[in-house]
């Protein structure tokens, strides 16, 4: 998955001509620029390659995903709801904005279940956010149908699958806004950085003016701009775009690498009888950032995780046991241990969490072994990786 594998000339160059120009922000300063306007361009060539008509950059993926929300009107206590198997990310994105996190479980896509989706809806339900976790998409018409029907926004949190599509579309240009990460360990990154992309002109415009402190940008003053409304500093560095404006001209054939890679390994396991993969919607196309597969039990594939660690196959993620991606873990959200007192509307609607039953996502995330792909591996290293592989999970 992580462009920063092949971090080389042409982003060294696209660095260069910012720092050349001394214009190190995004805004402004036109004179000056020499005509480098690296987050814009960044922009113009996401929106191309994800068909959209608009995307804003900026400065993480967790920021895309606040201003999406913010973007389109949610705020305190408007309900959210989440999958149980994401980065946390997704629930601190919600909490900034006073919102309240409302957790539904994952079926065999390792994404949103959407008949858990339909129980967990509420009057103040505004958001369904299914999270493409490990390359993979959720079933996004029964989503998007679940949506319509209780007039809420969807919300793709798209930053582990960016380049996968569903339906002959780009994941994340299928729901209302969609988001991406371009952290370091991201398919390509800037360093750190985020976008979200859009149809919607509103929510766009929103998104431009909210993340820059409510900057409306008209005109050529910055100091004489005027804020329309309440906003915020979520705003990408111009060296941190300059690296991504490099970085999407490889998403492609980073792309067509990952894809190659995940082939050898699924290829190596796939007539394992006890081996079963994860189901990808039938009119989606993976990213192939991960292989994901289910073992018969838990104890199994627990057995598995550490006999490939053993055998030296790194790249190998139980996410059942993670802090960071499986709701277990996530005590600090379930015990509301914040640094400051949380809105109330939090304190008052997020206590339901802690009583709910996930076993039907522990089903799924208790055998579940996910492989990350790599794009610097050499063809040795693939096919001794798949090799090791299937030796591992035939002796288990
Ligand atoms: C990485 C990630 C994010 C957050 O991105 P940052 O740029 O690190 O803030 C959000 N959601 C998911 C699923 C991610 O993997």
């Amino acid at each position: 998955m992580p462009g920063f594998e092949l971090f080389g000339d042409l982003e060294r160059q696209e660095v260069q001509k910012v720092l050349d120009s001394g214009v190190l922000m995004r805004y402004g300063f036109d004179g000056m620029r020499k005509g480098h306007w690296k987050a814009r361009e960044l922009e113009k060539a996401l929106s191309e390659r994800m068909q959209t008509r608009y995307a804003q950059l900026l400065s993480s993926g967790t920021a895309a995903l606040t201003v999406a929300m913010a973007s389109a009107g949610v705020g305190a206590g408007d309900e959210v709801i989440l999958p149980t198997f994401t980065f946390v990310a997704s629930f601190e994105s919600v909490l900034a904005l006073g919102a309240v996190p409302v957790l539904a479980d994952v079926d065999d896509t390792l994404t949103l279940d959407p008949h858990s989706v339909k129980q967990a809806i509420t009057s103040r339900t505004r958001v369904i956010m299914p999270v493409h976790m490990c390359g993979s998409m959720a079933d996004l018409d029964a989503l998007s149908e679940i949506a319509r029907e209780h007039n809420v926004l969807l919300i793709e949190d798209a930053c582990q699958a960016i380049g996968g599509s569903y339906a002959g579309k780009p994941l994340g240009s299928f729901g209302d806004i969609g988001c991406f990460s371009f952290d370091y360990v991201k398919t390509i990154t800037c360093g750190e950085g985020g976008a979200l992309i859009t149809n919607n002109e509103a929510y766009y415009h929103n998104a431009d003016h909210f993340s820059d402190h409510g900057h409306d940008h008209t005109g050529n003053d910055r100091g004489a701009e005027s804020h329309p409304f309440l906003g915020y500093n979520y705003r990408i560095s111009e060296l941190n775009a300059a690296v991504g404006v490099a970085q999407v001209r490889r998403l492609d054939s980073f792309l067509e690498i990952q894809e190659k890679h995940y082939r050898i390994l699924e290829q190596s396991i796939r007539d394992i009888p006890e081996v079963t993969f994860r189901r990808v919607p039938e009119k989606g196309i993976q990213n192939y950032s991960f292989l994901n597969f289910f073992m018969p039990t838990e104890e199994i594939a627990r057995k598995a995780h550490k006999a490939l660690l053993e055998a030296g196959v790194d790249g190998s993620f139980y996410w059942f046991d993670n802090n960071w991606h499986y709701h277990r873990k996530w005590d600090h959200l379930k015990n509301q241990v914040s640094l400051g007192k949380l809105p109330q509307e939090v304190r008052d609607q997020l206590g339901r969490t802690d009583q709910q039953d996930f076993s039907k996502s522990d089903h799924w995330m208790g055998r579940t072994i996910s492989m990350l792909i790599k794009i610097g591996w050499s063809e040795e290293e693939v096919s001794s990786r798949a090799n090791r592989l299937r030796k591992v999970l035939k002796s288990i």
